[in-house]
């Protein structure tokens, strides 16, 4: 059961029924306020014209403006989009920021596109989604394969159509465009907060903790760096293509090499391994930064990692979590672990809408004790209950969008 909407609700019914959730916001909660499906022609470099197909999900706004990004990806399905739109709404929920849930995505390979038609796709998409969306209604930002410099694009967009600014409209911009200070870093430094304070909690000592990093996107190659900066060693990394495993893994030559070659596999002095079978390594910290559905019932008791620190969305499925939790794995979930972006998304849209700029030091003062607030809230409500830190972050976001909806 790889749908990830499915999987999804499967979450949802679980934390229902831990917290006793009233019967009409569960129902309720099954489905997205409003989903968008529109087409978007871009006219290509040789003239001819190809139709894409895009989706905006709006899952709920019972704590404030729609919030997610919007994914770039061949696999891009309407379920796809629903489900990453209710993890918004949850994980918004779970830190603790007035954001409500939302996602959108293009099926579209964005690496065969020339850059010239990635900017006419991405305006296109916004003139089909513009009335939907605002500083106040819905707030895209980036996600998979999209980037601050399209969010520019976006917005100038958004702009031109509205008549007048709104800079809170679109976060994950770049600086110049009215981007926050430490976004770019943001997603992999809200995790690093996290595993530090996972990591008092099971006395994890960095020097003797090994780790492998599933991506090296914004998301797992920062989270790499970070991580060895704190002592922890990384031994495997892996990009889209595949990765490599070394007990003595040199990163700047790693990332060196990927520059290079434009891969990472046969790096010197290390062994190749496929994308499947990083996850499988004997290392003690697992992280999963790519793509969702990695670790499923298929795989998952060849798992060796004592703890899963969920950098991606919906990386691993319900029936795995179960599994995991009897073979005694840690699973730190993706709406606590990877919320790091989406809160400093929050911080941009403060400063947009109170026309302030803070520096990346005021950001992360504010990000940090954001991060270990929602970490000990999650863990309490798990010693409260026994259950999962999954369950027990969906239970404390629930309760907290179930209080503010109208019904
Ligand atoms: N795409 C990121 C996520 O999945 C960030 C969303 C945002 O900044 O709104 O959390």
């Amino acid at each position: 059961m790889n749908n990830p909407f499915e999987n999804a609700l499967v979450q949802l019914d679980k934390a229902a029924k831990i917290m006793n959730l009233d019967k009409n916001i569960h129902e309720t909660l099954k489905y997205p306020d409003r989903v968008l499906m529109v087409s978007v022609p871009v006219q290509m470099d040789n003239g001819e014209t190809k139709v894409f197909s895009g989706f905006r999900s709006q899952y709920n706004n019972a704590l404030g403006p729609y919030k997610g990004g919007i994914r770039y990806h061949q696999n891009v399905s309407l379920d796809e989009v629903k489900a990453l739109s209710f993890w918004m709404m949850v994980k918004c929920a779970t830190v603790n920021i007035p954001m409500g849930g939302g996602k959108g995505g293009i099926i579209v390979n964005s690496k065969e596109l020339s850059e010239s038609e990635l900017e006419r796709m991405s305006r296109v998409y916004i003139q089909k989604i513009w009335r939907n969306i605002g500083s106040q209604i819905d707030v895209p930002a980036p996600d998979m394969y999209t980037t601050p410099k399209i969010m520019g694009w976006m917005l100038n967009e958004f702009e031109k159509l509205l008549g007048h600014a709104d800079p809170g409209a679109i976060t994950g911009k770049a600086i110049a465009d009215g981007g926050s200070a430490g976004r770019e870093t943001a997603t992999a430094q809200g995790g690093v907060y996290v595993v530090r304070e996972l990591a008092k909690k099971l006395g994890l000592k960095p020097a003797e903790t090994t780790v492998a990093v599933q991506g090296m996107g914004n998301v797992g190659g920062f989270m790499a760096k970070i991580l060895r900066g704190d002592g922890y060693k990384i031994v495997a990394m892996s990009d889209s293509k595949g990765g490599v495993y070394s007990e003595n893994l040199n990163l700047e030559a790693l990332f060196k090499h990927k520059e290079e070659t434009g891969s990472v596999q046969n790096l010197e002095g290390t062994q190749n391994v496929t994308n499947a079978e990083l996850l499988e390594l004997p290392v003690d910290i697992l992280v999963p930064a790519a793509m969702e559905n990695q670790i499923t019932k298929d795989n998952v008791n060849k798992i060796k990692a004592k703890v899963i620190v969920e950098m991606a969305n919906g990386p691993t499925t319900p029936e795995a979590d179960e599994i995991l939790k009897q073979n005694g794995v840690v699973v730190v979930p993706d709406v606590l672990a990877n919320a790091g972006g989406v809160a400093t998304s929050y911080f941009e849209w403060v400063q947009n809408v109170k026309n302030e700029k803070w520096t990346e030091v005021e950001v992360f003062a504010k990000l940090e004790p954001l991060m270990i607030k929602a970490f000990d809230e999650v863990w309490e409500t798990k010693e409260k209950y026994s259950i999962d830190l999954r369950t027990a972050a969906f239970v404390k976001a629930i309760e907290r969008v179930a209080s503010k909806m109208k019904h």
